[in-house]
This record gives structure tokens, C-alpha cells and sequence, in this order.
């Protein structure tokens, strides 16, 4: 009896300590790791999960923080560390950054593109960052909160242009290719295989190559139209039948729904942001 009370308790502060578990550092992420009963993997949040890597250059451990899919954050046994959205510029990813990320960086967002700054380093009652640096996928702060290296180059910047453009294409195509047929089972599987939580499959796997695979394919999916039409507030149905019957008439219609449905809909998935979406 005395015995089980002993073990609930301790149970008890093994609780207490997980909600208490908000690493910042390889040093605290080691800490959280060596108390749990599971020296690997330790939940941190909803979907959110601290794990140990194998390590592939000798002489550094890391130690990641998962969100879904993506390694958000890595600590290294060096002091610096890895911040990565995997593409996926949500609140929640942003949220996971700056919750787990070093002490003293911060990653903002303005006008949906992300910025990076030291949190020391700004003016006026609400904070503005003195000096922001664009944020990349990759980028590595150092031990000392200075961004290392990984931040935008003009190369990325330039392939993200060349992404938006071909989005804005795709959109058009779609807008074009009206009447589509009704989606169904011969769409894309990730587009339009619906889970029970009603996320297509690509969202609920997070999965964007066949996204983009359309767009260098211009394969117009009825049902990623559909969804796009959806997430955009539309009755798809109505958009669909209303191109059908204007153009059968007519003659013109107006498309900028289905393009800026379209446009937001890729945008988000590929963590950018578009004007026009
Ligand atoms: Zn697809």
C-alpha cells in the first residue's frame, strides 16, 4: 500500500516535470531526455516531440524538436542551433520556433514573409527589431544568438519568385481549363483522398511534391480546385456550374475566384506568401 503510494508520486512529478520540459538548448533538451523513463523521445506539445538523432558528423550530438513531420529545431552538442519550417509557415510552426528555439532569437512575421532577430536588439513600445534577417529554412544560429549562416540568399529568393510565378501560372491554367469534370478516385491520391478528420492526404502525410509536381506537370486536379474553392469560403459546386453555363452563353465569366482560391491554396502549402492569394 505504502509502496504504491510511493509510485504515484513519483509518477506524479514525472508529470510535473514533462509540463515543466520547455528546452531552449542542447543542454536543457539532454536534461529533459536523461529524466524520462525514454532516454530518445519525449513529448513537448501537441504533435510536438524532442528526439535524439543519430549523429552523422563525428564529435556532434543533436537533439531535434518534431513537429509533425519536420525537424523545427536541432540542438547541437556544439551550442548552435537548427530552425527549419519544412516549407509549413504556420502559426504553429512559428509557435514551436520561438517556444523551443534559442534564447533571445525570435522569428517574426510580417506581411507573411519571416524574419529572424535578437529579441535585445529593438526600439520603440513594440518591440521593432532593429535588424531582421529574411528567414530560411536551415538557418543555424550560433551559441551566441548571431544567425551563422542559412539565411535567404539571393538564390532562394530568386527560386521562390520563380515558385510564385509558376503558382500564379497553374492558377490561370485552371481558371482556363473549365468545365472540369466532378473530382473522383482518378484524381491525384493526394488531393483527393479525404481522411476522417476531413484533411486531404497530402495535408494530413504534409507531403507538397505532388503540389509542386503539378504545377511543373500542369495537371489540373478537379479535386485540388474543389478544396482550393473550399478553403476560399466558395461553394465549389456553384463556381464550377456558373463558368459551365457562362461559357456555354455568354461567353464571359469572371475566373479571379478559382485563381486566387487556387493561388492562396498552393501558396500556403509551399510556405509562401502571394499577393493576389
Ligand atoms: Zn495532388
Amino acid at each position: 500500500m505504502q509502496g504504491t503510494q510511493v509510485a504515484g508520486r513519483a509518477t506524479q512529478w514525472a508529470k510535473e516535470r514533462a509540463k515543466r520540459a520547455n528546452p531552449r538548448s542542447y543542454r536543457d533538451a539532454a536534461k529533459v531526455l536523461a529524466q524520462g523513463r525514454n532516454r530518445d523521445r519525449r513529448k513537448l506539445a501537441n504533435n510536438t516531440w524532442l528526439e535524439r538523432r543519430q549523429s552523422f558528423v563525428s564529435g556532434v550530438e543533436r537533439i531535434a524538436v518534431r513537429l509533425h513531420q519536420t525537424d523545427v529545431v536541432v540542438y547541437r552538442s556544439d551550442g548552435s542551433t537548427k530552425l527549419d519550417s519544412g516549407g509549413w509557415r504556420t502559426v504553429t510552426t512559428k509557435d514551436r520556433i520561438n517556444r523551443f528555439g534559442p534564447k533571445g532569437v525570435r522569428v517574426w512575421s510580417d506581411k507573411g514573409e519571416w524574419y529572424v532577430y535578437r529579441t535585445g536588439n529593438t526600439h520603440g513600445c513594440y518591440g521593432v527589431p532593429r535588424k531582421r534577417t529574411p528567414f530560411a529554412d536551415g538557418v543555424v544560429i550560433g551559441p551566441r544568438g548571431g544567425v551563422r549562416s542559412g539565411a535567404a540568399t539571393a538564390q532562394e529568393l530568386r527560386a521562390r519568385k520563380i515558385l510564385k510565378e509558376r503558382i500564379r501560372r497553374y492558377a490561370k491554367l485552371c481558371a482556363d481549363s473549365l468545365p472540369l469534370p466532378m473530382p473522383s478516385g482518378g484524381d491525384c491520391w493526394d488531393c483527393s483522398m479525404v481522411t476522417s478528420d476531413g484533411k486531404t492526404l497530402g495535408d494530413r502525410t504534409l507531403d507538397t511534391t505532388h503540389l509542386k509536381s503539378h504545377l511543373t506537370e500542369g495537371y489540373v486536379v478537379p479535386s485540388l480546385v474543389w478544396h482550393a474553392l473550399e478553403e476560399a469560403g466558395y461553394d465549389p459546386k456553384r463556381q464550377i456550374w456558373h463558368a459551365v453555363a457562362f461559357r456555354d452563353g455568354l461567353g464571359h465569366w469572371d475566373d479571379r475566384p478559382i485563381r486566387s482560391a487556387v493561388i492562396r491554396y498552393m501558396a500556403r502549402r509551399l510556405g509562401l506568401s502571394m499577393k493576389g492569394a
